[in-house]
């Protein structure tokens, strides 16, 4: 396969992302709910996590959110690699995907649905597009509660 073919693939499966989300609503119960601006682009997202009892493991991980294909493509697959994920792992992967945007990592085999999102790093004004959907899980992780949840984060000064 041509670099141009595989590039076409993958924007094929962002596209398909973007029209038929998978993970698109809000979670059964709504342990952590973040929401996320890019206002480069001017996409939101509005996260909303299910924990498990003990409160380290996430079960379920939805979206909602108005933007660029780039950006709910992103939302729809880090909602779905999510589900069974330790918060610490989840963590990593916000790491990892960042990492990905600088060109400087991929996922393992497990997780390689979310490298159709490597072709991004190629255009720098669609990083936060990509991003936006982490940082907001970062955001929701780090808060202690839905309470304190509520403000909007905003990548505005991330040096992408
Ligand atoms: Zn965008």
């Amino acid at each position: 396969m041509t670099l141009g073919n595989l590039r076409d693939l993958y924007q094929q499966v962002i596209l398909e992302h973007y029209k038929k989300p998978k993970h698109k609503g809000k979670t059964a119960v709504v342990h952590r709910q973040q929401r996320g601006h890019n206002p480069s682009c001017g996409d939101t997202i509005e996260l909303t996590l299910q924990l498990n009892e003990a409160g380290d493991r996430i079960e379920d991980a939805k979206f909602e959110g108005e933007g660029c294909a780039i950006a709910m493509a992103s939302a729809d697959l880090m909602a779905g690699a999510l589900r069974g994920k330790s918060v610490d792992e989840a963590l990593e992967m916000v790491q990892r995907f960042q990492n990905m945007m600088k060109g400087e990592a991929e996922f393992p085999k497990e997780q390689r649905k979310l490298n159709v999102m490597q072709g991004v790093s190629q255009f720098p004004v669609r990083i936060k597009c990509a991003n936006l959907t982490w940082h907001t899980l970062k955001a929701a992780l780090e808060s202690a509660n839905v309470e304190t949840a509520n403000g909007f984060v905003s990548n505005e000064k991330e040096d992408a």
